[in-house]
């Protein structure tokens, strides 16, 4: 008989009750080091006593009102992802995928706008993951997702990640824009160079095409800078975030320079929950973290440790770890093809860890940015106990 909760996810047999910083406890009272951290989202930590405060004291006062109204805590958060960023103004959603929705419609009708319906095509990569609805499936283009679901949704490209030659020879008249994330998560935790992203905005400025950037996994802080395209020094024209905006409160939001978000007038967008005053309290929660002074300096120092650390385990288990990759505390594990993740990631919850396993054979992870280095070093040492139960000799002398 089919689970009343609709099984689309394969789930792990862990049910939590209580989490506090980087730690998870489960309801039969296993503890967990959390280095997967929600897919991400869970940016601030499990607990954390300034987000949780900020969304029951908003949840009494008011919860929802519509967007019918001025809604005073989504100016406020809007006015501060302005100020941090490259964007003169901010569309709030729920979710990566609405994000991306929102983004890929901006593209189009800029264009539509601009004397140019016919440029409506926007140039993907594969590898990419830009969400489950149709158009972010078919922006994500994987073969695997789409299949059953009825014609794509037209309009999307594919070339390969981090070539200039493909991408260049793919623009037509008919294109609108360039959809990359500067870190691939879910294709396999593949960062692109800060040239190639250079690239792309020059290529964009040289044919009129918008620059759309999915920070959705990459941004807030992750790789160490508020978003990962300020490593390469450039800034898009719309970008989509999620995940970890509002630390594990559901909100997604779409960032545009005026010359896209002026034509996104009443009428051409809107979501009915988009931008309540609870998900931008925990939205303006999160920012009075991660804007706080120091505190993405200390996510480069803590990444810089967690990365030294997952070196060594490169040249302690070669027959296991083949490289690691990634950006900051948006990183991972590339196993050796003898070594599944699925497999790796259950080794390492039977060590305590929790890491989420990404394309091309990865294993993920994204722990809390408020993670401390004596838990970087913990991780790296649940990781080498994995590492050790898939090791093939290892595993032969157990079976003696
Ligand atoms: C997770 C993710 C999405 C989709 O976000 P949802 O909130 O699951 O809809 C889109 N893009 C990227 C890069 C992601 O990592």
């Amino acid at each position: 008989m089919i689970p009343a909760l609709m099984p689309t996810y394969n789930r792990a047999d862990l049910a939590f009750e209580r989490g506090e910083g980087a730690r998870l406890w489960t309801v039969d009272g296993r503890r967990f080091l959390d280095f997967g951290a929600g897919i991400a989202t869970s940016s601030i930590g499990h607990g954390n006593p300034h987000l949780t405060k900020a969304i029951a004291e908003q949840a009494g006062r008011v919860m929802h009102v519509s967007n019918l109204y001025r809604i005073p805590e989504a100016e406020r958060l809007a006015a501060r992802h302005v100020a941090n960023s490259f964007a003169d103004s901010v569309f709030f959603g729920n979710s990566g995928a609405e994000a991306n929705e929102g983004m890929i419609k901006a593209v189009r009708k800029y264009h539509a706008e601009t004397g140019h319906p016919e440029r409506y095509e926007i140039i993907c990569f594969e590898g990419a993951f830009h969400g489950r609805t149709l158009a972010t499936l078919a922006a994500t283009g994987n073969e695997k997702y789409l299949a059953g679901f009825g014609p794509p949704v037209e309009g999307f490209q594919h070339v390969p990640f981090d070539n200039m030659n493909a991408l260049r020879s793919a623009i037509s008249g008919k294109t609108a824009g360039i959809m990359i994330e500067p870190v691939q998560g879910e294709g396999g935790v593949r960062p692109c160079s800060d040239r190639f992203l250079q690239e792309i905005r020059a290529v964009c400025d040289e044919y009129g095409l918008l620059m759309a950037l999915d920070e959705v996994q990459s941004g807030m802080g992750r790789t160490g800078k508020l978003w990962a395209h300020q490593w390469a020094g450039i800034e898009p024209d719309v970008m989509s975030a999620a995940k970890g905006i509002a630390g594990g409160f559901p909100l997604g939001a779409v960032l545009a320079k005026e010359k896209v978000a002026q034509f996104l007038k009443p009428g051409t967008h809107g979501s009915t929950y988009g931008g309540n005053p609870l998900a931008c309290a925990a939205g303006n929660a999160v920012l009075d973290v991660i804007l706080a002074p120091g505190f993405l300096d200390g996510v480069q120092r803590v990444s810089a440790h967690l990365w030294r650390g997952l070196e060594g385990l490169v040249a302690k288990h070669p027959s296991v770890v083949e490289a690691v990759r990634g950006r900051g505390l948006l990183c991972g594990l590339k196993l050796k093809p003898e070594v599944s993740n699925g497999d790796m990631q259950g080794a390492a919850v039977a060590e305590g860890l929790l890491t989420v396993a990404a394309g091309m054979n990865v294993l993920r992870l994204a722990p809390p940015l408020v993670i401390t280095e004596a838990e970087a070093d913990e991780a790296v040492e649940l990781l080498d106990r994995a590492c050790r139960r898939m090791t093939p000799s290892a595993a032969k002398v157990a079976a003696k």
